[in-house]
Parts: C-alpha cells; structure tokens; sequence
C-alpha cells in the first residue's frame, strides 16, 4: 500500500470548472459533502486506528473506514498517514467511487477502492478494515484454511474466502487493489462474510460498527496466531463447530463494548 496525490486530472478538470462557472462540470470532480459528521463518530474512528496498530493489526500501512451516517454513498476514512498518528483533522470524506469530496492537497490511499466498493456490496457493512495482518498471512498462501480455533473468533464460522489478485485482475499485479474493478473483485470474493484474506498481501474484515470491526480484527489475527501454533503442535486440530461458532458468536457479540472502552481509553490517552 502506498500513497498518491490526488490525481493532476482532478485539479485541472477542477480549474475548467470553476472558468466555466458550470455547476455540473464541478460535480464531476467534487462530490457533494453529507455534511459534518458527529464528533463522537469520529473520535470513535480516530480511536480505531490507534487501537488497531497498539493490536498489531496495522502497522504503518492498514486503514479503517466508515460509512457517513447521513449519507450512505459517503464514507469517511484518513488522509494517508500511518494509523497511529490518525487525528480528528485527518479525516477526510469520500464517495463510493473513493474521490475525496475536498482533498485540499492531501494525499490519500491508494487502495481506498476496497472500502468504496465494499460499501456499494454491502449495505449492511459501516465499517471496513484493511490490513497486513502478519499471523493471517500464512493462510492466504496455503492449503490450510483460517478457521474458529476458539470462541472469541466464532465469526470465523462461516468460513474464510481467499482473494487472489492475479485472477482477479488476470495477470500479474503489484498486488495492489488499485483499481475499483479489483475492489470490486475483492467485495465479490468477500461476499456476505465478515472477513475475507487477500493472497499475499493481508486481509479485509468488515462489520456493522467500528467497535466490532476492530474486534473482529484483533480477533482474527489472534486465531490466526494460536491456529498456526496449534497445528505445529501435530495431529489434528479440533476447531469449533457450526453449531458451536453460532451461539458462540450470539454470546461475545453482546461483550464487545468491554474490550472497545478499555482499548479506546488506552489509545486516546497518548
Ligand atoms: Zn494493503
């Protein structure tokens, strides 16, 4: 993952439309604002990208987004700096094509159409995390799948899709989803699950809000850890069932306020 400037074209079609005074013309380069959000929404992302690097989900690459609450075609995402240094200012708007409703300058992510395009599939997702998760790795390249070792990753349960870029894209890639069509690629691989791992490259993990998105992430990385671990031991592994992960994942869902709070105070405290 890597960053660009706002593309010169953008600038220049900007600079036609304000000598042309034709509103029209402006729209196409300048999507329309949702209006502020709510301060506390953005605390709670700003939290969710300190916490999700003190978790090592993110190091300095990673992103987290969500979606606008008054407008469901916006989302709001940072400007393209590491996630822990992520403040309340860095925060940025974008359509679900991924242009930057008033980029002023900034730069920003280049792999944004993830979030973008996943928004546009899933209308029950407000969140999205996009991650080099380092134990999940491992599973994106092999035979073995990521599967619910225990009852804090039951969301596992329905099991894990690989994305692979090359057939995706048809060829060889930089690996990056830099494309909408590839983000596109990916939010199909993903389909209704919660998480899907990307070949070579990390994962994606989404949910209904931004506490269970960055549960789920932390969550996903440790399974993967203690699933590694647990087949190195040898012999089979015996992970949870379908049964099991279901009421499993009924009953966390409801616990997931107490880790949140305690992380979000650890992060915020810096
Ligand atoms: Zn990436």
């Amino acid at each position: 993952m890597s960053t660009m400037l706002l593309d010169r074209r953008a600038f220049l079609c900007g600079s036609v439309a304000a000598a042309l005074v034709t509103t029209r013309a402006w729209a196409q380069t300048a999507p329309a604002s949702a209006g502020p959000a709510d301060p506390k929404l953005i605390e709670d992302l700003v939290a969710a990208n300190r916490v999700l690097a003190d978790q090592g989900v993110v190091d300095g690459y990673g992103h987290v987004s969500v979606r606008h609450p008054a407008d469901p075609q916006r989302y709001l995402m940072s400007r393209s700096i590491a996630p822990e240094i992520v403040t309340a200012s860095d925060v940025m708007e974008y359509d679900l094509d991924s242009n930057p409703v008033d980029a002023r300058g900034r730069s920003i992510y280049l792999e944004r159409f993830i979030h973008g395009e996943i928004y546009r599939a899933r209308p029950d997702v407000t969140t999205v995390v996009h991650n080099h998760s380092p134990s999940v790795i491992p599973f994106g390249v092999s035979t073995a799948p990521l599967r619910p070792l225990y009852h804090m990753s039951a969301f596992l349960g329905g099991g894990v899709p690989v994305f692979d870029i090359k057939i995706a894209a048809g060829q060889a890639t930089d690996m990056l989803v830099r494309t909408p069509a590839l983000g596109r690629a990916l939010a199909q691989t993903l389909g209704p699950r919660p998480v899907a791992l990307m070949r070579g490259h990390g994962a994606v993990v989404v949910a209904d809000s931004l506490p269970r998105a960055v549960f789920r992430s932390v969550y996903t990385e440790m399974n993967a850890r203690l699933q590694a671990q647990a087949m190195a031991l040898g012999g089979p592994v015996t992970y949870l069932d379908d049964e099991e992960a279901r009421r499993a994942e009924a009953s966390v869902a409801g616990t997931i306020s107490r880790p949140w709070e305690l992380w979000k105070k650890k992060a915020l405290a810096r």
